[in-house]
């Protein structure tokens, strides 16, 4: 099975890593960061770029969908705070994608 880029019918090539949300929670006076959430959106080698490099041991490309290209990181105050309001966002630039789709194809 191969997975559709979100904004084009082609084969996504990635997933975009870019930070979305992170799971945060107040213990008396420490901010606890848990589980971070990424956009995970699908897309072609025309739908995103890479925008980053993981060195080490797993080296790895930072890539960000077409939503996300053009400003590489979500500020920290805009990051959703729980995986509810992540998949909210997430359907949200979904939702967004799938309207550019049918303009594309419906002028
Ligand atoms: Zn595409
Ligand atoms: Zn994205």
């Amino acid at each position: 099975m191969i997975t559709r880029c979100w904004w084009c019918d082609a084969e996504a090539v990635r997933l975009c890593d870019v930070l979305i949300g992170c799971e945060r929670r107040k213990s008396s006076n420490t901010l606890i960061v848990g589980e971070p959430y990424t956009c995970d959106a699908a897309f072609c080698a025309d739908h995103g770029r890479q925008i980053g490099h993981v060195c080490g041991n797993e080296p790895d490309s930072i890539d960000a969908c077409c939503e996300h290209r053009g400003i590489g990181a979500v500020r920290l105050p805009d990051l959703a705070t729980s995986k509810e309001a992540s998949d909210k966002v997430r359907s949200a630039i979904r939702a967004k994608a799938r309207r550019q789709l049918m303009r594309l194809v419906m002028p």
